[in-house]
């Protein structure tokens, strides 16, 4: 981006995407990927293991516990945290390239995730997503079958709790069963409104 000139929308958002697990953060950003949104997804680390469906370098850049551990010597997550008992970080390097590129980057964390990198970078934008209901919440992460029963449990249980940071955030989305591009386009709704009220923020990392 050029230094000296701003963009006719302001400078580009940094856009933290949280919620409980399960509520659909990664379905939402795929489809923001899918349909083209202009928006960089940042990709974050994680020594969990890769799932099926998941690939490397997409949906995380999957890094065995003495990779992640020297990234973390490196100094080089904006902030990181266990969760599950996976460690999970955020490249700095990744938010800033994207963000030097102009365009608005989303960043997916859990809720203790979005609090630290709030004291990091308060000029981020913070979206909760949540479920309809945590009945629906529940039957997602069944229908899901990642987890076992009581992993299950454990995510349900902090869901529970995640659930009473929500109003903590700048804006809720709800994530409606079958309706995901409702929500992608909350999300845009969101983008733009947030570049008419500060065209002149700028997020520094
Ligand atoms: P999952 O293993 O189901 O992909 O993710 C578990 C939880 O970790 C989700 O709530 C997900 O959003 C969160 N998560 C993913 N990446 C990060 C990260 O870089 N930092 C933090 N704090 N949480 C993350």
């Amino acid at each position: 981006m050029n230094k000296h000139k701003l963009p006719e929308q302001g400078h580009p958002l940094l856009i933290i995407l949280s919620g409980p697990s399960g509520v659909g953060k990664d379905a939402v950003v795929s489809r923001m990927r899918s349909l083209g949104k202009p928006f960089r997804i940042a990709v974050t680390a994680t020594t969990r293991l890769r799932r099926s469906h998941e690939t490397d370098g997409i949906d995380y850049y999957f890094r065995d516990k003495a990779a992640f551990q020297k990234m973390l010597i490196d100094k080089e997550f904006l902030e990181w945290a266990e969760v599950y008992g996976n460690l999970y970080g955020t490249p700095r390097s990744q938010i800033k390239k994207a963000l030097e590129s102009g365009i608005d980057v989303v960043v997916k964390t859990d809720v203790q995730g979005a609090f630290s990198i709030r004291k990091i970078v308060e000029e981020a934008v913070f979206i909760f997503l949540a479920p309809p209901n945590m009945e629906e919440l529940s039957q997602r992460l069944k229908q899901r079958m990642t987890e076992s029963p009581d992993a299950l449990r454990l995510r349900l249980k902090t869901a529970e709790s995640e659930m009473k940071e929500a109003d903590k955030f700048d804006h809720i989305v709800v994530n409606y069963e079958g309706k995901l591009d409702d929500a992608v386009v909350e999300i845009e709704k969101i983008a733009a409104s947030e570049h008419k009220r500060m065209p002149k923020r700028r997020v520094q990392l």
